[in-house]
């Protein structure tokens, strides 16, 4: 993709999205690493379901520690992994009373040193609590830059410096919400929504769904598609999602 069309790419997701901002639910850094570290392998909805009362009643790190692991693994039970985030929540409580005096450091090596914080979970935080131009690469960033060949990489490292490297100056600060939100709710694995999409303009996808694929099947398509893949709508087998590599 030409550096024009890089700008012009930005250029139509900024507008599409005037204040992108996080969907999860927090009040400070510390809820924003908490609902973070929640996050993984889950929906931010299902996050938000929890945290909307686990935060009412531990919404430091010092209520944290004092109700302790035992307590916020029954809380977060239904977001799966309740066991690892739970220790691990409890773990970066701790950490952050015994070396940071009770705040989240501003610092990625002060950030990923913390239990359960990985260099996805630090992007995220320094871009969104301190306004820092990184850019965390989650499973939607990683597929839309691919798809669109904004920056394709084989992992989550490669594909992270190559949007740093793409990514204008005047974009950076948002870029990471331009790119979640559009392969959240636009670009979605299985289905893109080729025929709203304000950037098909500018995207290398090959597959893109075209308004016909896109519209509901009849009644007719759908009991055709019932009787087997020889008959089945081609649009199914062409939708394929981009996941990235883990290293
Ligand atoms: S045109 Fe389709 S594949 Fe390309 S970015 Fe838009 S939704 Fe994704």
């Amino acid at each position: 993709m030409t550096r024009a069309e890089v700008a012009k790419l930005y250029g139509k997701l900024a507008k599409a999205m005037p204040e992108p901002r996080s969907e999860l639910e927090f009040r400070d850094p510390y809820q924003l690493l908490v609902a973070v570290i929640l996050s993984a392998q889950a929906t931010d909805r299902s996050v938000n379901r929890v945290t909307e009362s686990l935060f009412r009643e531990a919404p430091t790190p010092e209520s944290m520690l004092a109700l302790g692991e035992a307590w916020l693994r029954k809380r977060i039970r239904e977001i799966g992994l309740a066991n690892g985030k739970a220790r691990n929540i409890v773990a970066t409580s701790r950490a952050l009373l015994e070396r940071h005096g009770g705040t989240v450091p501003a610092e990625r090596a002060a950030l990923e040193a913390l239990p359960g914080v990985g260099r996805k979970t630090a992007n995220v935080v320094l871009n969104v609590a301190f306004g820092q131009p990184t850019i965390a690469v989650d499973t939607h960033v990683f597929r839309v830059a691919n798809r669109t060949g904004l920056a394709p990489g084989k992992d989550v490292r490669e594909v992270e410096r190559l949007l740093l490297a793409a990514t204008p100056k005047r974009f950076l600060q948002h870029a990471h919400h331009y790119l979640i939100l559009h392969g959240r709710h636009v670009c979605k694995a299985r289905k893109p929504d080729c025929p709203a999409c304000p950037i098909a303009e500018m995207c290398a996808y090959p597959d893109k769904v075209s308004e016909q694929d896109a519209a509901p099947a009849s009644p007719v398509t759908a009991s055709r598609a019932k009787a087997g893949p020889a008959t089945a709508p081609s649009v199914t087998a062409a939708l394929r999602g981009s996941r990235p590599q883990r290293k």
